[in-house]
């Protein structure tokens, strides 16, 4: 009986022992395929020692960003000490963040920018504690992944929330101007109605619903410069292209313009090597060049000088020049005019008013067209503003530009509304 009891307990033993022995396989072969698993992450993985945060382990993927960042700089891997700071590499102390994140029961998290081999990567990486049987902090594992994508259209994202708001700013105070205009002369109007009759308050209700007309054209085309700014944010700002003759384009608006130039006592001059040359362009954007250009050269004019428009074909390019005899623009400012609100003299002794959106647009308007613009100036002896085009057609598309002067007439009473007593 005492035998069989014992062989029984030895029996028990050994079966417990096997069982153990099992189980211990079992888990560490879970353990094994874990770390391989971890191993082969896509993510970067690191284990460390808390609270002296030294390297536990590591897997490839965390090897491989600090290896990708170091031969980018021109470290050599082999010289690279395995801690803290470069195993995931931080670039800055964070462990007091770390701790101070733990002990709030919370974990830590941050987005680091690397430069890799010339290219703009971002990489967060959460710290998190793992706590012992007496839920005290006894390691920190650490997982980082590549969030570039997000972070850079994040970002993308920031800008264009940026230049909306800068665009608000600027224009709500632009809007104002002609607003306040409109409001004075229709209370103007209103004090004249009541205290004259209309005959005798005819000629000044005229003035007045004539300076209303004119603020409105240019509450016009600031609204329509803030629609385009905000379509080509947001990737609208599409071009309406037709092969064209692109030399009666620009000499149609030329003409249509010589009546409102020869009132401020300036004259305009057009003048091509060729005759015709078909091009893909959006006729009514580049009259809008045209007419942001020319008014440029009015404001900018003193009595009695000259506008003169050439178009020379460059072959695979077609260039057109807008020049005038007028104030110049310093050498410093001619890189800066084509930016949004730039304007050269802000002051109020300009002769004309203005937003400083024309030439962003112009230039916009341009290279959407696949050319380029830029100007040429000296002081007191005027500025040229020359833009090229490429001379290419599109498949399947015949000509539909139809030289409409009633459209024409409103869209320069627009874009000339800054200087221009309609
Ligand atoms: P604005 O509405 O102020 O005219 P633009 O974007 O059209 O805005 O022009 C920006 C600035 O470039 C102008 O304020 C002016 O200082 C300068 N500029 C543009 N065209 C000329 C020109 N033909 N002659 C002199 N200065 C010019």
């Amino acid at each position: 009986m005492d035998l069989n009891e014992n062989e029984k307990f030895e029996h028990e033993e050994f079966k417990h022992e096997e069982f153990k022995h099992e189980e211990f396989t079992h888990v560490e072969s879970q353990y094994a395929t874990l770390k391989r698993i971890v191993e082969n992450l896509d993510l970067c993985f690191a284990r460390f020692t808390y609270p002296e945060f030294e390297v536990i382990e590591y897997n490839n993927k965390a090897y491989e960003l600090l290896n990708e960042i170091n031969t980018s700089t021109g470290l050599q891997m082999a010289l690279v000490e395995f801690n803290f700071y470069n195993l995931l590499p931080v670039k800055r102390d964070i462990i007091e963040l770390i701790k101070l994140a733990f002990e709030k029961k919370d974990n830590y998290q941050e987005v680091f920018k690397y430069n890799i081999f010339g290219k703009e990567v971002y990489y967060k990486f959460i710290y998190q504690p793992l706590f012992g049987k007496n839920n005290n902090i006894i390691e920190v594992v650490a997982i980082g992944f590549d969030v570039t994508k997000d972070t850079k259209s994040r970002k993308k994202m920031e800008k264009a929330l940026k230049i909306q708001d800068e665009i608000y700013a600027n224009v709500s105070h632009e809007l104002k101007t002609p607003l306040s205009v409109i409001f004075s002369a229709n209370q103007m109007m209103d004090i004249y109605l009541k205290q004259f009759s209309y005959d005798e308050c005819k000629d000044k209700i005229f003035e007045y619903n004539n300076i209303i007309k004119q603020n409105c054209y240019r509450l016009t085309k600031i609204i329509n410069n803030i629609v385009d700014i905000s379509k080509n944010n947001t990737g609208n700002f599409k071009l309406n292209l037709s092969n064209e003759n692109i030399v009666d384009v620009i000499e149609n608006i030329v003409t249509s313009v010589t009546e409102y130039v020869k009132l401020k006592d300036l004259n305009i001059i057009f003048d091509t090597d060729v005759e015709e040359k078909i091009i893909a362009c959006d006729t009514y954007q580049i009259e809008r060049v045209m007419l942001n250009l020319i008014s440029n050269a009015i404001k900018f004019s003193n009595s009695n000088g000259e506008i003169r428009v050439n178009i020379v074909d460059k072959d695979t390019k077609v260039e057109v020049t807008v020049k005038d005899e007028g104030v110049g623009i310093e050498t410093k400012h001619l890189a800066n005019i084509f930016q949004r609100y730039y304007q050269v003299d802000k002051s109020l002794n300009r002769n004309a008013e203005g937003s400083g959106i024309g030439l962003s647009l112009v230039k916009l308007i341009i290279e959407k067209h696949g050319g380029k613009i830029y100007a040429k100036s000296k002081v007191n002896e005027g500025s040229s503003f020359i833009f090229e085009l490429p001379a290419t057609t599109i498949e399947n598309d015949d000509m539909n530009y139809i030289n409409n002067e009633n459209n024409k007439i409103e869209m320069i009473k627009t874009e000339f509304a800054d200087i221009y007593k309609i």
